[in-house]
């Protein structure tokens, strides 16, 4: 009872705490001992998703545009049968950076029941967020302090690496 209790705690008002916290998640990045991080990511990444639905959060598909590189282009365009110019003009722009996004905000491909209509073909940037397994995490601490104010899988391994590494799963 003691350690469900424990489990529930940590993501109990999550964007407060990951608010309260960036302070000590940016000093953490910016010190952290990049082999020791790595080494811990791999269970903490699982742990986080054990605990974490996406299918009920999706706050990445509704507010961020994922990269649409040239591989993405071409295998969603040829999925959904569609010219590459086409699939771009329907649902593409380009952002500040010359790369292609999603044109509206939720992306177009997210379904009402928060599935990705595109999800064996969706773009290598989806696939990877929240990049929780990669050292990306400890690269970018920019992004990383983002994503963690609004990806509850973000906030949950930094609170584990930063806040309480010694609290029980
Ligand atoms: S924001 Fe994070 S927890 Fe939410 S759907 Fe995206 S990856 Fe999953
Ligand atoms: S392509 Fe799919 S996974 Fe990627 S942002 Fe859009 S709905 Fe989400």
């Amino acid at each position: 009872m003691y350690l469900y209790k424990m489990k529930q705690d940590i993501l109990i008002n999550w964007e407060k705490k990951s608010a309260e916290n960036q302070k000590k998640y940016a000093n953490f990045l910016k010190r952290a001992d990049k082999n020791k991080v790595l080494k811990q990511l791999p269970n903490l990444h699982e742990e986080a998703f054990e605990k974490i639905d996406c299918l009920e959060c999706a706050n990445c598909c509704r507010n961020f545009s994922p990269r649409f590189k040239t591989p993405d282009i071409k295998r969603i365009a040829k999925h959904l049968k569609m010219k590459e110019g086409t699939f771009i003009e329907t649902y593409l722009r380009l952002d500040e950076d010359g790369d292609y996004v999603a044109n509206s905000a939720p992306c177009p491909f997210l379904g009402e029941d928060n599935y990705c209509n595109i999800y064996d073909n969706r773009p290598s940037d989806c696939y990877r967020f929240p990049y929780t397994d990669e050292d990306i995490l400890l690269k970018r601490p920019a992004i990383t302090l983002k994503n963690s104010t609004f990806c509850p899988i973000v906030y949950y391994v930094l609170e584990k690496l930063v806040v309480s590494p010694n609290q029980s799963k």
